[in-house]
């Protein structure tokens, strides 16, 4: 990915009356009317507060649920007025798409307003001009701050930004310095640790890494694959047994690009995949027919640490093992442990991003000592990709 600037709400100058679209990721789980989650209300409040207190008149957009251009209560916006009020600790309106101008028009500088789910609109997925334009009539300037919708080329995560003059929102700002800290112009030595339970899902990330990265480290369910590839018996582990050719294609790509690529050598396997059952720590050659990989080993996690330990950035994406289950989270928790200590002690950039990894991070309770954490999802394993992201690129000056 090629060097990036874009303009922030530093660059956006007097918006004292101006009407602001802010494009946030609303798109929170529920559970009946309570959100249940609520990090994306909270990466969502700085902006708004920020243009708030600038006086702008603040129109949020926000797609919620998948309701496919028909309008209904279930995937109304309506619902999370109050939840995004009381995370402000400010009013929050709720504009309807019928009398939407009117409603607009009787907001005072400093007003918060949610406009009513974008996707209600069957041309906000088609990037349709005319909702384009239909949003844009609404506002004076645009502002996007929702990365992890940015992979998505819609009226209000792309179309707007070629129509009104566009900015980063604070959360997108946070996203793209450290995504670009850590893959676009990292420091050496750079470690990727990619793990999870399937390679087939995460091809275009390794062959991306290959190139881009000095260390990677292969965890999770995926590292059964190469060591397959490479000849191992890996027993009834979780394998592509047809992505041996692929596999062997990667760790070429990675030999030639000077990319030295970390399998475990010691694994903790179990004949049963559940929570606490009699398990051994061995080998990889000695994985028995009828036994499972379900950890990295200790002995591969302290070496891991220790290249963790040469290094000045970390991107890491996908569990080292089947975390959820104990006691298969040892070793991701234990790496994560040594990543957390070596950003908190100024030796390391790190990065991750997930949704299991989110979660992995979160059980290990050191999410809050990486450098970043984005829960960003599909848009960030799109990066990881080397993905151009359209809502990205159109805000890119
Ligand atoms: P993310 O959501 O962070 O991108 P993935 O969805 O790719 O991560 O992978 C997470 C899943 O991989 C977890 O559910 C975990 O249990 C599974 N997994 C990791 N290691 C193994 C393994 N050795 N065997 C089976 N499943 C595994
Ligand atoms: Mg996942």
């Amino acid at each position: 990915m090629g060097r990036m600037t874009f303009k922030t709400l530093d660059d956006i100058g007097d918006v004292r009356g101006k009407r602001v679209l802010v494009r946030e990721d609303l798109n929170v789980p529920m559970d009946g009317a309570r959100v249940t989650d609520d990090t994306r209300l909270r990466a969502a409040a700085p902006t708004i507060a920020e243009l708030a207190d600038k006086g702008a008149i603040v129109l949020v957009l926000a797609h919620f649920g998948r309701p496919k251009g028909v309008p209904s209560a279930e995937f109304s916006l309506a619902q999370i007025v109050r939840p995004l009020g009381q995370v402000l600790g400010r009013e929050v309106r709720y504009v309807d798409w019928e009398g939407d101008k009117e409603a607009v028009a009787t907001l005072q500088p400093g007003d918060i307003a949610v406009l009513e789910n974008t996707r209600f609109f069957g041309g906000e997925e088609k990037n349709d001009p005319k909702v384009v334009e239909r949003f844009a009539s609404l506002g004076d300037i645009y502002v996007n701050d929702a990365f992890s919708a940015a992979h998505r080329a819609h009226a209000s995560t792309e179309g707007l930004a070629h129509v009104l003059p566009a900015y980063a929102g604070r959360s997108m700002q946070a996203e793209l310095e450290a995504l670009g800290k850590a893959l676009g112009n990292p420091q050496h030595p750079v470690a990727a640790v990619v793990g999870g339970a399937k390679v087939s899902t995460k091809l275009d990330v390794l062959k991306h890494l290959v190139s881009r990265v000095d260390h990677l480290i292969i965890g999770g369910g995926m590292a059964n694959t190469f060591l397959a590839a490479r000849g191992i018996d890996v027993g009834k582990s979780l394998c592509e047994h047809d992505l041996t050719n692929t596999v062997l294609e990667i760790l070429d790509a990675a030999e030639r690009a000077n990319c030295t690529v970390h399998l475990p050598y010691d694994v903790v396997v179990s004949k049963e995949f559940k929570a606490n059952p009699p398990t051994r720590t061995v080998n990889v050659h000695e994985v028995a027919s009828d036994e499972m990989i379900l950890d990295v080993g200790p002995a591969a996690v302290e070496a891991l640490g220790d290249v963790l330990k040469t290094c000045k950035t970390l991107v890491w994406n996908g569990p080292m093992g089947a975390f959820e289950t104990p006691p298969f989270d040892t070793a991701t928790v234990a790496l994560a442990k040594t990543a957390a200590a070596l950003t908190q002690g100024g030796s390391l950039v790190s990065v991750a991003g997930g949704g299991d990894t989110v979660a992995a991070l979160n059980h290990a309770g050191v999410a809050d000592d990486f450098t970043f954490v984005s829960t960003a999802g599909g848009a960030f394993l799109e990066w990881m990709e080397g993905r151009e992201l359209p809502g990205v690129k159109a805000l890119t000056v």
